[in-house]
């Protein structure tokens, strides 16, 4: 028996077929644009995990999960500028705040899209961007080493460290102003077209009533620590596009076998991953998530190689599918990068018999 798929499954679906997969070597080499970012506004994606009586759906985390998979495998530009978006709403779910009533709602109905800027925070006991009490508020300086989207959305969410060894996270408008001035968008191997920019922070000051989060730098680190450990649905998607494409060549019994091959190891490393991602708790069977997070990586690696070779030197062209899956798949093995997922992974590529003839 087949149920109908959720309404943001089908919207996800349609959103990929229609905007995203038809430019996306298009959008690798120009950038993101703003009618890709209207047409995600538009699809109630961005409420995918919110609240309802938020204008959100607050569907399953596995229905976040294939949404998610159906946009990276179409663009993985365009599912990154999207995905920063989900961290703040599930703050502001959580938040006590007149903050929670005044964006939640903007946030969930897609009227409003978010950024964030604090994967800086892991760089601690080093402080990039420190948080000091000001006129009744909160002054930032530091350097943001990474903020997605620029120019595309519309409020980001500012982490840093206080004096006390708190982190405090708070909202403030995506735009230059005084205290915060962007870089250059950077030119980078992949992602270019995400808008990535470094964030140069020198007395920027925000009120009492933009923060959104407040706790001591463990407390927080708890519960962010284990989060990166498990295996992303983009790296499955990125892999199953790059079999399709595998599947798709007028490919001769090698590259059909391949394909199988990879797509049944694909089968079964997404399902272990996503069986440990629902497990209840989520700081238990850690090693687990790293050695499937790291075999989802390794199998990436596989596929998105595997239709470079079968494409030959065509596959060099910019215009190709095969190079960009590529490069996108290079960023996603540091993408949400922590101490314990680098260490995990060069563990792995640097174990006795990976390479032994
Ligand atoms: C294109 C792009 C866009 C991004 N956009 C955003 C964004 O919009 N917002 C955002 O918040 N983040 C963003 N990030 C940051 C991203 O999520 C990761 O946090 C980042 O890639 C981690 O790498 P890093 O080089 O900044 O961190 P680093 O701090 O240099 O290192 C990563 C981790 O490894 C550890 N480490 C580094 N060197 C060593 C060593 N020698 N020994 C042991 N451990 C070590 C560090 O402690 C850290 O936990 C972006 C990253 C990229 C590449």
């Amino acid at each position: 028996m087949s149920t109908a798929p959720h309404h943001l499954v089908s919207r996800a679906r349609h959103l990929a077929a229609e905007v995203l997969a038809p430019q996306a070597e298009r959008v690798d080499q120009e950038g993101v644009p703003a009618s890709s970012i209207e047409a995600v506004k538009r699809s109630g994606l961005l409420g995918v995990s919110a609240p309802v009586e938020y204008g959100g759906s607050a569907a399953p985390a596995a229905v976040a999960r294939e949404t998610a998979e159906i946009l990276a495998g179409a663009c993985c530009s365009t599912w990154f500028v999207q995905t920063q978006h989900h961290t703040p709403v599930q703050m502001l779910t959580k938040a006590q705040l007149p903050l929670r009533e005044r964006l939640l709602g903007p946030l969930a109905r897609g009227e409003l899209l978010s950024g964030v800027a604090y994967a800086q925070l892991r760089a601690h006991p080093r402080v990039p961007v420190r948080v000091t009490r000001e006129r009744g508020g909160w002054r930032f300086d530091g350097t943001v080493p990474w903020y997605t989207g620029w120019g595309l959305n519309d409020v980001m969410l500012l982490a840093g460290v206080t004096e006390t060894d708190d982190v405090l996270f708070a909202f403030t408008e995506a735009r230059e102003q005084p205290g915060l001035r962007p870089s250059p968008p950077m030119r980078l191997a992949a992602l270019t077209a995400s808008r990535t920019v470094s964030l140069e922070l020198a007395g920027l000051w925000l009120p009492d009533d933009a923060v959104a989060l407040r706790a001591p730098y463990e407390t927080w680190a708890v519960t962010d620590r284990p989060k990166n450990t498990n295996a992303s649905p983009a790296v499955f998607a990125v892999t199953a596009s790059a079999l399709d494409l595998l599947e798709g060549s007028d490919g001769d019994p090698a590259t059909k076998e391949t394909a199988r091959a990879l797509r049944t190891r694909l089968n079964e490393i997404r399902r272990q991953a996503y069986e440990l991602a629902d497990h209840p708790v989520p700081t238990e069977r850690i090693d687990e998530r790293l050695a499937v997070k790291t075999r989802s990586y390794d199998l990436l690696r596989a596929a998105t190689t595997a239709a470079v070779v079968a494409g030959g030197g065509r596959s060099i062209d910019l215009g190709s599918p095969a190079q960009r899956l590529a490069r996108e798949g290079m960023f996603l093995l540091v993408q949400g990068q922590t101490a314990e997922v680098r260490t995990a992974h060069l563990g792995s590529l640097g174990s006795p018999g990976r390479l032994s003839s």
